[in-house]
């Protein structure tokens, strides 16, 4: 008897039909004799439905409170999936993150699991029931009650997945698993098999958002094998899992496309040391994530200054503007400029370890396209690029085309 996790996304449990969709599956399965735990997100559109009804009262709401707001997604989704099934025959109980024993620390909208004690899960399973778990939440030893950040119920199947010790894990989405690029910009994109943690870690860290990037390095460490595959049909997903030797062969395994980020320049920045450091120390405290960061090669010979780019999440915008803001007179900022119309284009694949004239490739393509690169960054087997937003689908069809095909 196989223990199974199972995930299904906000597309996947969109409406009451599709709801009754996800309960006919998981009714299969628990008529096989398997024990299922059963990881649901809000219905597509209702996190941001929440978050946009904050704004509306206020452009910094409490991030207390937002978790609050936002936990109410999910805790919709995981009592009619309840009812479903035992609309079906089948004994199902829903639980909450906190009930499900999923503990965080209290980084209130990105928290993080410290530890699960998953006993009302284990008994219910024991009674014979599906456990319906709501995703994406969690609670602090306090009792306060998180969010795991924004496509955090991947997070709460892959974590359940390792301390259920389960057999299998399956996140089940509105596409067949991972591709090569986001289908839905670039239409010729294929489905991957199989992918390692550590490139689809790159993807996800660079705007594929099919698997959110917490959720990818949990799994790495734990080793949680599992397969990202489509709820609307039955073929064959994506298997993710340690880095096999064969995977090298492949130069480039996907391309991915980040619309989700923000540059902000500081223009004429004091070019003394500790300078940079407490720029980003604020950030960091803010729970700011800085992705690029460039610093341009300064000016003046008495007091020299510098400007200094970095790329952040498009929603962490307003908050680091604050930030900066705290700090520009003591560090001596002249000027702080933001630009939201940016995208990310990133070319990943383990193959580039052992492959050259990748970077090159990637630079003459898109100059080919008449795109300008702003920022570059590399790691080992990925290359970044921020260019503009409105050119960058484009971009990514034409560095699809020239990498993977077309
Ligand atoms: P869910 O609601 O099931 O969590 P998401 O919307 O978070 O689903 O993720 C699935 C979406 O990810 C797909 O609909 C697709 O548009 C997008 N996506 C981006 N990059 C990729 C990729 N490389 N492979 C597959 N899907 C991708
Ligand atoms: N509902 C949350 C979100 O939209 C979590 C998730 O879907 O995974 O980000
Ligand atoms: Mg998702």
């Amino acid at each position: 008897m196989a223990l199974i996790v199972q995930k299904y996304g906000g597309t996947s449990v969109a409406d009451t039909d599709r709801i009754k969709n996800v309960a006919a599956r998981v009714a299969e399965y628990h008529r096989r004799g398997d024990r299922l735990v059963v990881v649901v997100s809000a219905m597509a559109g209702v996190t941001d439905k929440l978050i946009k009804m904050a704004k509306d009262i206020t452009p910094l709401p409490s991030e207390r409170e937002m978790d609050m707001l936002l936990a109410t997604g999910e805790q919709t989704t995981i009592a009619l999936t309840a009812m479903a099934l035992e609309a079906l025959g089948v004994p199902a109980m829903s639980l909450t993150g906190a009930q499900a024993g999923i503990v965080t620390d209290g980084v209130h909208t990105k928290a993080k699991i410290k530890n699960i004690t998953p006993r009302q899960v284990h008994a219910l399973l024991d009674q014979g029931k599906v456990v319906i778990v709501a995703g994406f939440q969690g609670q602090t030893p306090e009792g306060q009650i998180t969010t795991l950040g924004r496509g955090g119920s991947d997070l709460t199947a892959i974590a359940l997945a390792a301390a259920l010790k389960a057999n299998l894990c399956q996140i089940y989405t509105d596409v067949d698993g991972v591709f090569t690029a986001d289908p839905r910009v670039v239409p010729t994109a294929r489905k991957i098999d199989e992918i390692s943690y550590d490139e689809l870690l790159e993807m996800a860290g660079s705007g594929a958002k099919v698997m959110q990037l917490r959720s990818v390095e949990f799994a790495k460490k734990f080793g949680v094998v599992f397969e990202v595959r489509s709820s609307l049909n039955n073929n064959p997903g994506t298997i993710v899992k340690e880095e096999t030797k064969d995977m090298e062969s492949v130069v480039i395994r996907g391309v991915s496309l980040d619309k989700n980020q923000a540059k902000i320049t500081l223009v004429g920045v004091p070019d003394r040391p500790g300078v940079a450091a407490r720029i980003f120390r604020t950030l960091a405290e803010a729970a700011i994530n800085v992705d690029m960061i460039v610093q341009n090669v300064s000016h003046g010979a008495a007091s020299p200054t510098t400007d200094l780019s970095f790329t952040i999440d498009k929603p962490d915008l307003p908050k680091a503007e604050k930030v900066i803001d705290g700090i520009r007179k003591e560090v001596g900022i002249k000027k702080v400029q933001a630009n939201q119309a940016i995208a990310k284009l990133s070319i990943v694949g383990v193959g580039m370890r052992s492959h050259s004239g990748v970077a090159a490739r990637m630079f003459d393509t898109l100059a080919r396209e008449g795109i300008n690169i702003d920022m570059i960054s590399t790691s080992e087997i990925k290359i970044s690029v921020i260019i503009e937003l409105a050119k960058a689908d484009d971009a990514a069809r034409a560095v699809h085309a020239a990498f993977l095909g077309s």
